[in-house]
């Protein structure tokens, strides 16, 4: 490839970061605030990670508004190991949760609680319309759950909740980690929110939980590293945290409010994602296959119908800088992530691509 060609990046995660916070990171790398010391090797007792990581929770706060009487907590083990920590902390009275089927990571969500001895009730799903829609909530009157657990974007399909659902006395758990910091949702609906880093807010290894006080210290003896209460005790630092990933999500975080906080982001993501699904939908050669109420903003899957020229299409895109578009293995297709971090001008130019293929594959 021609050293000159932008790149956009568009994967699913890890994905791209503001070129700004690699900029940053490459100045800090040698010596961390004049300290001689590189982030990677200071200690996560010294007051310069303290600043790091009180920093960082503050910025959360600040730029989702997460209310006083919730706990940001800092996990590693990715979200995956919120699908255990979740029901094991939570689901603690009827020991039963119920959950929406939207797709991969609600399953995986359903198998991880299923694996601790949580019954999973699946309320409603779309697996009949292969998660081209979102799966909506009849109604929950009775309480008879520990909490719903939602997939606010779901990823791999494409589908994202605007409308969080009324579950009336239930408490609602969000796995937000590819539209975390990307769309507003009020905080206060949520008992509990879940979110890899990876997708919006830096480099794996580094999970955010944020948890309403009161749900929190009531199961004794949990495994100490997915406790929720000790890591509020502990301030997320019971043993060593991944410091490496709190820095670089404090930069993201940093950044995001410079760019003006999740309301903008929330506006440029509408903007970026309705350039590319206007095109989709005027075209002849693509489609995208999720019904309109329900497309995420951050993950946009399409298709021709045509496997061959699909890889065709993804090789060429790669040859003009336009990487990882391929769709999830279990798709199939493309999919263009367009994360807080994608530029408009990347938008612009898939769209640019796109057009053209089209016009010589008619
Ligand atoms: C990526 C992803 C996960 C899994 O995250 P890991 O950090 O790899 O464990 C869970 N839920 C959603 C919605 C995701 O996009």
């Amino acid at each position: 490839m021609n050293v000159m060609t932008t790149i956009y990046n568009f994967a699913a995660g890890p994905a791209t970061m503001p070129d700004s916070v690699i900029n940053q990171i490459k100045e800090d790398l040698p010596s961390y605030a004049n300290s001689g010391m590189s982030v990677m090797e200071i200690s996560h007792r010294s007051a310069l990670f303290d600043g790091i990581i009180d920093d960082a929770k503050q910025d959360l706060r600040d730029l989702l508004g997460i209310p006083d009487n919730y706990q940001v907590l800092f996990f590693q083990g990715g979200c995956t190991l919120q699908f255990t920590a979740a029901p094991l902390n939570l689901a603690n009275n009827y020991h039963r949760i119920a959950l929406l089927d939207s797709g991969h990571w609600a399953d995986r969500a359903r198998d991880e609680a299923q694996r601790v001895g949580t019954k999973v009730d699946v309320l409603a799903s779309t697996k009949a319309d292969h998660y081209t829609k979102l799966p909506v909530l009849k109604s929950l009157t009775q309480n008879t759950y520990d909490y719903l657990h939602i997939t606010t974007n779901n990823t791999i399909e494409g589908t994202a909740y605007s409308e969080l659902p009324d579950t009336g006395a239930t408490e609602l758990v969000g796995d937000m980690s590819s539209n975390f910091l990307g769309q507003q949702y009020d905080m206060k609906k949520f008992g509990l929110v879940m979110a890899g880093a990876q997708k919006n807010l830096g480099i794996a290894g580094l999970t955010i939980v944020i948890v309403r006080n009161d749900l929190i210290g009531k199961v004794k003896n949990l495994p100490s590293m997915i406790d929720y209460d000790l890591f509020a005790k502990k301030n997320s630092m019971f043993n060593t945290p991944p410091v490496f990933a709190i820095y670089t999500a404090g930069l993201v975080l940093k950044w995001l409010k410079e760019q003006g906080g999740v309301s903008e982001m929330e506006r440029r993501n509408r903007q970026k994602s309705g350039l590319l699904y206007d095109f989709l939908d005027n075209s002849q050669l693509f489609t995208a296959p999720v019904e309109k109420a329900a497309r995420s903003l951050t993950n946009v899957p399409f298709i021709t119908g045509q496997p061959e020229l699909d890889t065709k299409l993804i090789a060429q895109a790669a040859d003009v800088g336009l990487l990882n578009i391929k769709g999830h293995r279990s798709v199939g297709g493309m999919r263009a992530s367009l994360y807080n971090a994608m530029p408009y001008a990347g938008v612009e130019k898939l769209v640019d691509f796109l057009n053209k293929f089209e016009k010589n594959n008619r």
